[in-house]
């Protein structure tokens, strides 16, 4: 991308585009635990049952292996969108730098800024602490929707029945935010966020940066503007900063300033600095990387699409001993789980059959008709009888619904 102003004209400007991305991320961020599919929330993790509920579809802590691809692709999409676009995250969409330009916004509305004389007043003071507080508490109360149902915080909030932990969540996430807000602000994005070290690591020759090519610093007025307006006191004239957010101020304050004189602004945005364009991308970092997070998300998807609608765990209770009865056919005792993955209550049937002779064996206790809600886990117990025997019998517990489809199936010895 480029940055050529067209120099008879008002110059385009980065700005309202950077700002609409802040408040599409930030609006994004707030309402999504709201929005439901199926019943469940677009993005949250419930503690009580250990589930994630994503985009729709319900994972379970027991499916360990599907949280941890999920995990996997969202890293390594971050990873490749760190590669390809540098630090456009951190001043474009970063909650950190949306929370700092709010503050700064505020800041110069109260004039606190910009007026050394007389003193900002006591009122204007406590007002600009207000509003960090303000912001401090929805961050934290936004923060605990994607572990309480929005709707259901508010309700214990009121009534107050939320539990002590998510209080001294919510209090410790408010006064993190607010201490960030009051003392550290920018000093986050260059001397704490460990984000834009790493981000080092994977700028390459192809990675989007802002460019000031030094065969245009000859047409450099030496105005400053460019270093003014940049939040990280960065002078964009000296090269490529590890400070830089990325944020395209320099660049917009170049454009207006050059488009007094009917010229196109000096800085631009670039793929790499050898001016490449968009070519320099196809490079094998990039392309491996590209291509390993693509496998890994269609992996994903495949292994969401393919999985069952419920699943069936069996243990051998501890609690309980196997015994014989009087006509010689042993019982065991069993412990079972039933979890439906669907986002409906279903009912289900256990049924056992023995392996060899395809027998069907009985089965006492709760094995028929297990109402389990949506996205639920039930513990039923039952005893398996089998018949007299010397030998070990095999044998395959099936987990049916309500038509007779089977969902799942466990093999089990009985010695
Ligand atoms: S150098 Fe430019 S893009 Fe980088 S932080 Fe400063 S103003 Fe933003
Ligand atoms: S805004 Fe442009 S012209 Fe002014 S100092 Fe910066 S690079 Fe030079």
């Amino acid at each position: 991308m480029t940055a050529n102003a067209c120099p008879s004209r008002a110059p385009s400007l980065l700005s309202p585009w950077r700002r609409r991305c802040q408040w599409i991320t930030t609006l994004l961020l707030l309402l999504m635990p709201w929005f439901k599919i199926g019943g469940n929330s677009l993005l949250r993790i419930d503690i009580p049952t250990l589930t994630i509920y994503v985009f729709g579809q319900t994972l379970r802590i027991q499916e360990l292996y599907l949280v941890l691809i999920f995990c996997l692709v969202l890293t390594l999409g971050f990873l490749l969108v760190t590669m390809v676009l540098g630090r456009v995250w951190c001043g474009w969409f970063c909650p950190q730098t949306t929370l700092t330009d709010l503050a700064e916004w505020f800041s110069t509305r109260l004039k606190l800024q910009t007026e050394k004389k007389p003193a900002p007043g006591v009122v204007r003071k406590l007002a600009l602490q207000l509003f960090y507080l303000t912001l401090s508490c929805l961050v934290a109360t936004n923060l605990l929707w994607y572990f309480i149902e929005p709707l259901d915080f508010f309700q214990q909030l009121f009534s107050g029945e939320i539990h002590y932990a998510a209080w001294t969540t919510l209090i410790l996430i408010a006064l993190v935010v607010y201490l960030d807000l009051a003392l550290v602000q920018r000093l986050m994005c260059s001397d704490f966020c460990p984000y834009g070290r790493f981000q080092t690591v994977l700028a390459d020759q192809a990675t989007l940066t802002l460019n000031l090519p030094p065969a245009e610093l000859k047409r450099c007025i030496e105005c400053n503007s460019c270093v003014r307006v940049c939040p990280m006191g960065i002078d964009i004239r000296q090269g490529y900063q590890v400070e830089c957010i990325n944020c395209g101020r320099c660049l917009d304050a170049c454009r207006r300033i050059m488009a007094k004189r009917n010229e196109q602004g000096l800085i631009s945005y670039t793929f790499g600095t050898e001016g490449k364009g968009a070519r320099a991308l196809v490079n094998p970092r990039t392309i491996l990387l590209s291509f390993v997070t693509l496998v890994l998300f269609i992996t994903l998807g495949f292994a969401v699409w393919q999985r069952p609608a419920a699943s069936l765990k069996i243990a051998v209770s501890h609690t309980a001993a196997s015994r014989t009865l009087k006509d010689g056919s042993r019982a065991t005792f069993f412990n079972a789980w039933v979890n439906n993955r669907s986002d409906r209550n279903a009912a289900y049937n256990v049924r056992a059959i023995n392996t060899a002779s395809g027998e069907p064996l009985v089965l006492k206790g709760r094995s028929g008709s297990i109402e389990v809600a949506a996205g639920g886990n039930l513990r039923i117990d039952f005893v398996l009888v089998t018949p007299p025997t010397d030998d070990e019998v095999d044998v395959n517990f099936l987990l049916l619904d309500q038509s007779g489809q089977e969902l799942a199936t466990v093999e089990a010895q009985i010695r």
